[in-house]
């Protein structure tokens, strides 16, 4: 039996001619980034935006071309936008916050069997980023979604005590290179926290911070799943841009507190984002007031609607205000994440309206069949 190789593709890829007569969809370039799990095989098909139907049709037969070669068990192709040179590419239709004239995305592989992969970032520590991607992760799973955690966070990693998990993943191949996700809530979640002691002080430098999470992404064995929410370092320095840019984002979600200096660092969170081109999906206002359990009355701790404002001004869509709640706190304490063991409540209903808008804007409202999913390099 011959086995599955790159060159093995790319000839039965010969096969198939380019959409503008420039020869095969090989030898003009369209093709990119393949890379073989398995059984599995991931690569990319250069798209012109303006011809969106025609690549969507090309799609479909490159799929199928490369389904019946011997040893594969599954074919995904992601269309990417190429950018033409001394022109900004243009989104088919306008991806939310993703500004023309921005770097070009650095080339971002997919990961096989992740439809869609979301950062949630803020500017800053402490603004409540990891609540809201556990919370956001639950609300997209209820909306009854396939749904991952990575925790990106390696400076702080909180996934394993907001999941409630302890202990350590299991090895998943004989060499033991790969690792089983463990889960909890019906979603999978990797995180550095799994792998080293809570007391252990880690010293991370750059290049050290990339090369963990790239093991954590790729190195784990996930189930197929429609998103895939990271929970990224806080901040905007060189880790966060070198992962905004090496990870293949669908978007990313901003998250911040009323206060004007965490609006500041959160404009540098949008900043960063555009910059590599990744759209915004928006602003989620976390602690924005707080609800006197005696008395009722409203209190705006922080100032409000900060950020909802700032949204406005900055063009990118406002995904929903987080009051301060002393239950979100001791669930998230105790691992029992509010958008998981209280959905009835006020919070889990506006985690799961976050979720909704947030999935409305990957995949056009449509909850039961993906689209195409577009990508910009
Ligand atoms: P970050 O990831 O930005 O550092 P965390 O998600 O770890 O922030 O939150 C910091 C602290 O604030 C945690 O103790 C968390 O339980 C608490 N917290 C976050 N959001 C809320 C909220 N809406 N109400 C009450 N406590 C919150």
């Amino acid at each position: 039996m011959t086995t599955l190789t790159k060159d093995r593709i790319l000839d039965e890829l010969k096969r198939i001619a380019a959409p503008d007569g420039r020869g095969n969809i090989v030898s003009a370039g369209l093709i990119s980034d393949i890379v073989i799990e398995g059984g599995e095989v991931t690569f990319a098909l250069s798209a012109d935006p303006a011809r969106l139907k025609t690549m969507e049709q090309l799609q479909t037969v490159v799929e199928q071309a490369v389904k019946r070669l011997p040893g594969v068990s599954k074919a995904r192709v992601v269309l990417t936008a190429e950018r033409q040179p001394g022109r900004a590419a243009q989104p088919a239709s306008p991806a939310p916050g993703a500004q023309p004239g921005a770097a070009p995305q650095s080339r971002a592989v997919a990961v096989p069997g992740i439809t869609h992969l979301i950062a949630v970032a803020s500017g800053k520590g402490g603004v409540g980023k990891s609540t809201t991607a556990i919370n956001l992760a639950l609300g997209l799973k209820s909306l009854g979604l396939r749904v991952a955690v990575l925790d990106a966070d390696v400076y702080g990693p909180s996934m394993p005590k907001l999941f409630g998990l302890t202990g350590r993943p299991e090895a998943s191949t004989a060499d033991g290179k790969r690792m089983k996700p463990m889960a909890r809530y019906g979603v999978e979640v990797s995180s550095i926290g799994f792998l080293v002691d809570e007391d252990t002080p880690m010293i991370w430098r750059g290049p050290m911070v990339m090369s963990a999470l790239t093991q954590l992404l790729r190195e784990v064995e996930w189930s197929e799943a429609d998103v895939m929410v990271i929970d990224m370092p806080p901040g905007t320095g060189d880790a966060q841009l070198t992962l905004a840019q090496q990870t293949p984002l669908s978007g990313a979600v901003i998250v911040s507190t009323p206060q004007d200096l965490a609006l500041i660092d959160a404009r540098k969170g949008l900043n960063m984002f555009r910059k590599v081109n990744v759209p915004l999906l928006g602003i989620v206002e976390n602690m924005s007031y707080f609800t006197c359990t005696k008395c009722g009355e409203r209190h705006d701790i922080f100032g409000h609607g900060g950020a909802k404002a700032e949204a406005e001004r900055l063009g990118v869509p406002f995904l929903g205000e987080v009051p301060l709640d002393m239950d979100v706190r001791l669930r998230s304490d105790e691992g029992r994440p509010v958008a998981a063991t209280a959905p009835e409540s006020q919070h889990a209903a506006i985690y799961r309206d976050i979720a909704r808008q947030v999935w409305a804007q990957l995949e056009g409202g449509n909850l039961r069949k993906p689209a195409p999913k577009i990508s910009f390099d």
